[in-house]
Parts: structure tokens; C-alpha cells; sequence
């Protein structure tokens, strides 16, 4: 096993690195060269949701080097124009589209200051990989496709509008925001698709949808315990491109835990926390409780049998699930009212969770899924938020429509808002930029591509809404558990990927 590791966080590498400049990067010799050298630039810069001004202002930066013409708006979305080469002036505008942004997540124990610290790279034999978090090669390999493009002035190529937003894995903030009538462009090409031997030609919507219990406390019982219910070691996941795995979701677990719990003994609930992000399946969740000492005891026993049976129930899909009950401290004086705890514990258990329907037009292609994927306390409110993508708005739309009803028969004030609607992306057989991408990829690799429709809803469902008629491809290299801290990219397959953009640009002359 080869291994090339650099000792701290990568911070200095210049943005005008070129592939013989970069001797100590930890990505040199791997090919393309000029591909690896911007996603090397771009990994040294922290850029988690919300933090991508100092990245937008670095390609904007490269971009206006470049003499091209930039456009950055008030939340750091970018578009930069570049017009078509010699032979190409006139041929219809492509738009190319990735995103800034990455997930920020790191193993239990790492200590990472995604604020501040780029990704620290690791090669282990054909795939890099970040060092104890996400790799952020979704979508960092879109960024450095384009960077690569743009950089360069002997590729063939229409005029380009590339769009860059950010915001894109906590809601597609920055599609959403995007100011479409800037576009001219009617064709447009994604780069945020993982698999390199198939186009990526349409993909489900989806909806969020947040399920609030306001909470009322009461006085803490004088010389209780403190203890903690912890569900963790999940394998997690993307709750989109995951789902279909049928892995344990940590949220659930503690749902059902607690509700054992509470047939045991009676317990108080002082704080609940579970999940990382709206699309993540969550990994980890906890609840801390309190209960008098005969109580913890009790309890002990029973969860460490409910333990056993969930591990046994899972042994496939989360070989290292645990479940545990850990005696804390706290020196809260009040907890969750029963009632309250009660109507938590309820929705934890019976909200909708993991595949709903399954396409009976796409074979292996989950039609409609939600996973729980967040759950947290403040002072006047529980929340629960599930996602919800589906291929079809209206089996969306009543998956909403039961998690109200849920609020409505578990009452106490439950209530449901949703937000961060996006439409789907239907597959069309017909798209010019499929015939083209089918085309392009036969030339240059002499077979035909498979063709992916997913389960995953992308940005590009809103680039539908914004640009009428809009006729969509994506394509990528070949990455792996996106979204968790085993993320990494299979780097011997980027130059397929680099080669196909290429005959693709060329393709599009017409
Ligand atoms: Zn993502």
C-alpha cells in the first residue's frame, strides 16, 4: 500500500502552482496534471457551506488573470464567461455547473477546524482521501474541471457560462438565489455526477420538511442520576445516493431506545442532539437523560438486550452500530414535561424513514425515500428535519402531507413547516446534450455509455425553473461514500472524465 502524507494542514500552496512547481504537493505525478493541480490549490482552502467567500474571490481572482469576464454575487455564487475558441463563436452557449461548497464532517475524535483548515490529502493507492474528514471531491472535482478548462487555450469549446454556486449541500441556497436572467445559455453541463462510464441524464426533486413539538419543561427530581443514551457507528451515508442500502439511521435508534426506556422507568430528557446535515443519513444521536439510581440500573440490562438486537438487525448494513447507556453528569434543574418527551419520542419512531416507493420505469431506481436526518433542542423547541426526495412531486408532496398528519395525532403543538422545495429533473430521451454526450463518449473511448437517471435531487432541477427548456447533462470521475469521512475519489479515473468533457466541448459546435 502506497501512502504519501504531508505532516499539518496544506495552507501555502500558491494559486499560480503549476504541475513542475508543485514537487511537494501530495498530488504530483498523478494525471491530468493541471486537473490535480487545482484540486490540490482548491482543498487547501476551508470552504464549507456558508464559508465560500474566500474561494469565490480566489477563482474570481484566477478568472480576471485570465481577462475573463466575472460576475459575483452578494452570497459569493459565481459566473464567469468565457466566449466560444476560433470555429466555435457562434455555437449555442453552454453553461457549466458545479459548486463551491463541500460537507464538513470528521471522525470521532479528529479535531478539525473546518472554519479556518483546508483538507488535508492523502493518496492510497488509486484514491485520495481526506485525513480523518470528507475529501470535499463533491464537488471540488466540478471546480478544478472547469478551473482546468478555463486555464487553458488550445481546447476547442463553445461559448461557456460557468456557474459556480454556493450553498449547494444545505439546501442549494446558492441555485436557489442565483440570478437567472443572467444566463443566455440553453444547454448545460454538470460536473457533479461520481460514476466515469455513465452519463448522468435526470434526477428526483426534493423537499425539507421540519417537525416542531414546542417544549415545556419541568423541575428536575431532587438526587437524580445523570446517564447518556448514545446510537453510534452507523455507516451513515448520503441520504440520497445511500438510501437504497437500507443502513440504520442513528435518529430512529434513539427514538426507539428512548421509548424503551421509558417503558422501563421514568426518565427525563434533557437535551436530544442527532445528525450532521439535511443529507446525511445520520451517524450518530444522543440523548441525555436523567433517573434515579435504581432506575439507571434497570435500565441497564434492558438496553444492553435492545443493544444486542439492533446490532444483530443490522450486522450487514452498520457492522459497528452500538448502542449504549453511559452514567454523566449534569446539573441541569429541569427537563423535558412527559408529554413533551412522550410526543419526541413518537415522531422519532413514526415519521416516514428510508425508501417509499421504488421506480417501476428505471430498473434498481428508488422513486421516493426520507430520512430523518436531524434532531436538536433549544429552550423553546424540539426539531425533527426529514428530507424528502422523489421522481414525482405528488408522491413528494403526500410524504409531506403524512408527516403533517402525524403532528395533527401526536399533537401538543406539533407543527411542520417545509422549505427548500426543488423540482425534479425528468429524464428525456430526446436531449441534444445526451445525443451529444453519447457521441462524444463512443469516439472516445470506442462503447457506448450507460445512461443514470438518480435518486439524488441536484441543483439542477432549479436550473429548470430558472432557465426554460433548459437541456441538462452531467458527468464526473468516480467517487465514493460522498458526504462521510470515507469520501474519496478513484484519481486514475479523472482523465476519462477529462477527456470526455473535452470530446463533449467539441461535440457541441451545434
Ligand atoms: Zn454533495
Amino acid at each position: 500500500m502506497r501512502e504519501f502524507e504531508v505532516g499539518g494542514t496544506i495552507v501555502n500552496i500558491s494559486a499560480k502552482a503549476s504541475a513542475d512547481q508543485r514537487g511537494n504537493a501530495v498530488l504530483a505525478g498523478l494525471e491530468p496534471a493541471i486537473f490535480f493541480g487545482f484540486f490540490e490549490e482548491l482543498s487547501a482552502i476551508p470552504r464549507g457551506s456558508f464559508n465560500e467567500k474566500q474561494v469565490s474571490d480566489h477563482i474570481a481572482d484566477f478568472a480576471r488573470a485570465r481577462g475573463l469576464e466575472v460576475y459575483q454575487d452578494e452570497i459569493w455564487n459565481l459566473l464567469i464567461k468565457k466566449p466560444g475558441t476560433p470555429g466555435y463563436e457562434n455555437a449555442p452557449t453552454l453553461i457549466l455547473h458545479g459548486h463551491t461548497d463541500i460537507v464538513c464532517e470528521s471522525d470521532e475524535g479528529v479535531e478539525h477546524d473546518f472554519k479556518n483548515e483546508g483538507i488535508k490529502l492523502r493518496v492510497v493507492d488509486d484514491f485520495i482521501h481526506g485525513t480523518g474528514t470528507t475529501l470535499g471531491a463533491d464537488n471540488t472535482v466540478g471546480v478544478a474541471l472547469t478551473m482546468s478548462l478555463l486555464a487553458s487555450d488550445d481546447i476547442p469549446h463553445p461559448p461557456l457560462e460557468v456557474v459556480l454556486t454556493v450553498q449547494e449541500e444545505v439546501g442549494k441556497g446558492g441555485a436557489q438565489h442565483f440570478d437567472g436572467s443572467k444566463l443566455t445559455g440553453k444547454r448545460l453541463l454538470d460536473m457533479n455526477w461520481h460514476d466515469p462510464k455513465s452519463l448522468f441524464a435526470g434526477c428526483a426533486g426534493d423537499i425539507s420538511a421540519r417537525f416542531k413539538i414546542p417544549l415545556k419543561w419541568q423541575d428536575r427530581a431532587a438526587g437524580q442520576k445523570t446517564a447518556v443514551v448514545r446510537v453510534s457507528g452507523l455507516s451513515s451515508g448520503h441520504s440520497e445516493f445511500d438510501i437504497h442500502l437500507e443502513r440504520a439511521n442513528a435518529i430512529v435508534l434513539l427514538g426507539r431506545t428512548l421509548r424503551l426506556a421509558m417503558k422501563e422507568t421514568a426518565i427525563g430528557v434533557i437535551r436530544v442532539n442527532g445528525g450532521v446535515n439535511r443529507y446525511v443519513i445520520p451517524g450518530e444521536a444522543e440523548a441525555l437523560i436523567s433517573l434515579d439510581a435504581s432506575g439507571l440500573a434497570a435500565l441497564k440490562g434492558a438496553i444492553e438486550a435492545e443493544a444486542k438486537a439492533i446490532a444483530a438487525e443490522y450486522s450487514v448494513s452498520d457492522p459497528d452500530l452500538k448502542v449504549t447507556l453511559t452514567e454523566s453528569e449534569s446539573r441541569a434543574s429541569s427537563v423535558f414535561a412527559p408529554e413533551t418527551a412522550r410526543a419526541m419520542v413518537s415522531a422519532m419512531n413514526l415519521l416516514p424513514n428510508g425508501v417509499q416507493s421504488r421506480s417501476l420505469v428505471v430498473d434498481n431506481l428508488v422513486e421516493s425515500s426520507n430520512t430523518v436526518a436531524l434532531l436538536y433542542n433549544d429552550q423553546d423547541r424540539i426539531e425533527i428535519v426529514s428530507t424528502i426526495p422523489s421522481a414525482v412531486s405528488s408522491r413528494r408532496y403526500n410524504i409531506v402531507d403524512k408527516i403533517r398528519e402525524l403532528s395533527e395525532l401526536i399533537g401538543n403543538g406539533a407543527t411542520v413547516e417545509t422549505f427548500a422545495d426543488c423540482p425534479e429533473w425528468p429524464y428525456n430521451p430526446d436531449s441534444r446534450m445526451l445525443a451529444a454526450g453519447r457521441a462524444a463518449y463512443e469516439k472516445e473511448f470506442g462503447e457506448q455509455p450507460h445512461v443514470e437517471v438518480s435518486h439524488s435531487s441536484l441543483e439542477l432541477g432549479l436550473f429548470r425553473k430558472k432557465v426554460p427548456d433548459i437541456d441538462m447533462l452531467s458527468i464526473g470521475p468516480e467517487a465514493f461514500d460522498v458526504h462521510t469521512t470515507r469520501e474519496r475519489l478513484n484519481h486514475t479515473t479523472v482523465d476519462s472524465t477529462w477527456r470526455l468533457l473535452k470530446a463533449l466541448l467539441s461535440e457541441l459546435r451545434t
